[in-house]
This record gives C-alpha cells, structure tokens and sequence, in this order.
C-alpha cells in the first residue's frame, strides 16, 4: 500500500505490538530522566525531596513503584517560590526552548509550558489529520480557542495542509462559511460545544443547507468538553463527521480514529497510568481512574509523573482501526466530583439530560456544592429566553425528573437565563461546580 493510501502516518510505530511498545517506552523513559534530573530544577527538587535518585530507576517497574508525582500545583508553587517563570520545569536559558505557552488556567491560574520545536502534539495531531484522511495541499479552517493555537497552526503546515486561521467568536462564522464555500477545505478545526450551537442557530436562521457547506469537509476536531448525544446527532445530520479530542496530560492531545472508539493516546510520546485517586494504586481497564501521564519525547517540558486532575475509563486492547496504542475517554475533573447521598456525581452525569430540551440545549449549567457530602443534588440551569414557550417551573420540573432518573438522586433546580451565567465567562469555561 503506498502511503499516500495507508491510514497511518507513522505505521511502524502506530501498529507496533505492545510488548515491543513497552520496550521502547523504557528506553525512552530512561533517557528522559536522565535530562530531567540534570536541567530541570522543578524536577530535581522534587525528587531529591522524596529521597529518589537517577540510580534508583532500571526500568518501568521502578519507575511506576518509586517515581514521586508532581501537578500543576507543584509547577505554580515552584515559580512563586523560585521567582522561576517557567516554574521551575526547564532552565530559563535552554536553547531547546522556542516558544512558552500557558494554560487557560481552568482551574487555578494559568501554568506556564516551554516548549520546542516539532513537539509531541504536532507529531499527534499530523498523525490525527491522516487518519481523518486529510492529505498534504488541502485546506483546514481553525478556529481555537485553546492555548495550543500556535501548535495547531504549526501542525497542519508542517503536514503540508494550509490553514485558514479565524478567532473562535459567533461573529466570525458568516466568514468562515464563505472561506470554506471558496477554498473547499477538507479539515475543521475546532468544533467546541459552543461552535456547534453557533452553526446550528446560523443554519436556522440564514436557511443555508449543512450539508451543502460541509460537504468537502471529510473531518472535523471536537474539543473542549466531551460531545453530548444531541451534539453528536446534530453534527451527523449535517454529514459531517467529527474526531473528538482531549488533552493527553498536557504532554500532548488524544484524537478519535474512524472507528470513535475511544481517544488514541500515542504511548511512543507519553506513558499513561490510569490509578484510584485514594490510593494511587493502578486501576484496571474500564474503571474510573486518575490520568497520569510522563512525557517521553520532549525533555525541556519534564512532565513526569504528572496527575492531570482528568478521571478517565482506559482501554489498552487492540483497536478496530489496528493501531495498539492505549484509548481513552474524559469522564471530568477530580475536583468537580461530589457525593449526593453517598453516591458520586460528576458534571457529565447531568450535562447530557440538559442539553436534550430546546430552551436548554447550550448546556449551560453549575452544580452547587455547599459541603462535601449532600443530600441532594442541587443546580442553576441556564435558559435560552427566545425560544421558551412553557412556563419555567414545568421545565424544571421536567429536568429534575430526567436528571433523577439518570443519578438517582434528588434533585433541585433554579432556572436563570443563560445570559446570566454567561457573564461568568466564554460557555465552555463557565465553572460547572461552584460552591455558592
Ligand atoms: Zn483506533
């Protein structure tokens, strides 16, 4: 098969069998930390403090038995206490360094990332985009809203693919329609929540066919928050097929194959762990877990050991599409679980039932979290005034009902127009836990 066929980029490496995958994650590992405990200041501070050394680690096995974690908190804590503005995780005059790009700062202040050339997520979305089956000299729309929008960018140009960069708002998707009825692109990048709602209502009201202006498009990224039923039956009444992705601890991103079986983390760039919040004890397969992952690719961003915060299912069996690199889907963050009644909730447990009435389909809503542990399971539900045709007690009701039989749980819900909550900032980062 020549390559321009092949759905993979990098066959050799994206087929490789698991037992010679872990081999290689070994070597690689190796010399990560040899870097790591030399030029990272963050890293070795942390490990000296833990009483581990270089001599300690022979292999993955003792890497995953004695290595000490770090997260997000530890990067920022570095930075304040060090006056280090890359908190500490490369030296401030490393030459491997070109380019310093820091979180949206979702939950806490933003964390500052240095960054090389040709990273892992380049290599991972270039490998993403032949899947999709997107080829060098077609066009891609992006429009982002994270923090990677130079990498995005740098990407699809580095595969050839030439983007069509636009600002993530509702008032550029006129243009954008008119960019891809001119240039015909193949690829869409990124599909959020919020960018769907925003081409439905365009479609509604300009009476443009879908299909008709999506129709050369053969893949679209979806990001940002997992994709609802409802978002994924819009998305396929418009015949466009969507790729859904997610950060891969912040080393890289996961992508959807064709197969939507899961996000393929490449596990030749990070180690993933998948371990019980309680006990950091590896869960198996198919159980809830905390993502750990420790980057293999780019030592000036030591991410090692690193908790995401992200709970995530993990599959590691062969996919359908023949790649043998692990699969995974974001259930929600650790710190937006509560327990109502003794049982755990998250946010995604109740986002799905929302979006499925008319007045509430943008999703919008917070859990309020007065103690730990509730006995009921109390919410603000954003509604749209333009189309509400009921009185908002019965929608209330009609949610509390949807949402009780989906948790198992009591539940209450004050109804506020969404024009409200979205003073609280852009629709998908509006704090979906809050504790008043
Ligand atoms: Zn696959």
């Amino acid at each position: 098969m020549s390559k321009q066929f092949s759905p993979y980029l990098n066959p050799a490496v994206e087929t490789m069998p698991r037992a010679q995958l872990e081999r290689f994650q070994e070597q690689k590992l190796l010399r990560v930390l040899d870097y790591a405990l030399e030029h990272s200041p963050l890293i070795k501070a942390r490990w000296q403090a833990a009483g581990v050394g270089r001599g300690d680690i022979r292999s993955l096995e003792d890497f995953r038995n004695r290595a000490p974690f770090i997260d997000k908190d530890d990067i920022r804590s570095f930075r304040d206490a060090h006056d280090h503005p890359l908190g500490g995780l490369a030296e401030l005059d490393n030459p491997n360094v070109n380019r310093v790009e820091t979180t949206s700062g979702t939950t806490g202040d933003p964390t500052p990332f240095p960054i090389r050339a040709r990273s892992s997520v380049e290599e991972g979305y270039a490998r993403d985009y032949w899947e999709m089956g997107i080829r060098p000299g077609e066009y891609a729309i992006v429009s982002s809203f994270t923090f990677r929008i130079g990498i995005t960018l740098s990407s699809l140009s580095e595969l050839g693919i030439i983007p069509i960069p636009f600002a993530h708002t509702p008032l550029q998707i006129p243009r954008m329609v008119e960019a891809i009825q001119h240039f015909r692109p193949t690829a869409f990048t990124l599909m959020s929540t919020p960018m769907i709602l925003w081409f439905e209502r365009f479609f509604e009201q300009s009476g443009l066919d879908p299909k008709a202006v999506f129709a050369s498009v053969r893949g679209a990224i979806a990001g940002g928050e997992a994709l609802s039923p409802r978002l994924r039956a819009v998305a396929d009444s418009w015949d466009l097929e969507l790729f859904e992705t997610a950060s891969f601890g912040d080393v890289m991103s996961g992508t959807e194959c064709r197969a939507h079986a899961g996000l393929h983390g490449y596990e030749d760039m990070a180690m993933a762990e998948c371990l019980d919040p309680e006990n950091d004890q590896p869960v198996a397969d198919g159980e809830l877990g905390e993502l750990v992952v420790t980057t293999l690719r780019n030592p000036e961003m030591p991410l090692i050991r690193y908790r995401t915060d992200d709970l995530v299912e993990i599959d590691r069996s062969q996919c359908s599409c023949g790649r043998t690199h692990f699969r995974y889907r974001v259930r929600g963050r650790k710190g937006d679980r509560l327990l109502v009644q003794g049982k755990a909730i998250l946010p995604l447990d109740v986002r799905f039932s929302i979006e499925e009435e008319r007045e509430t389909r943008s999703g919008l809503f917070q859990i309020i979290k007065e103690a730990p542990e509730m006995d009921i399971l109390r919410l603000r539900v954003g509604y749209d005034n333009s189309v509400l045709q009921r009185p908002l007690a019965s929608l209330a009701g009609k949610l509390e009902e949807a949402l009780k039989a989906v948790t198992g749980v009591p539940v209450a819900i004050e109804m506020i127009d969404e024009a409200e909550l979205l003073k609280l900032g852009p629709p998908h980062k509006i704090p979906r836990v809050t504790k008043s």
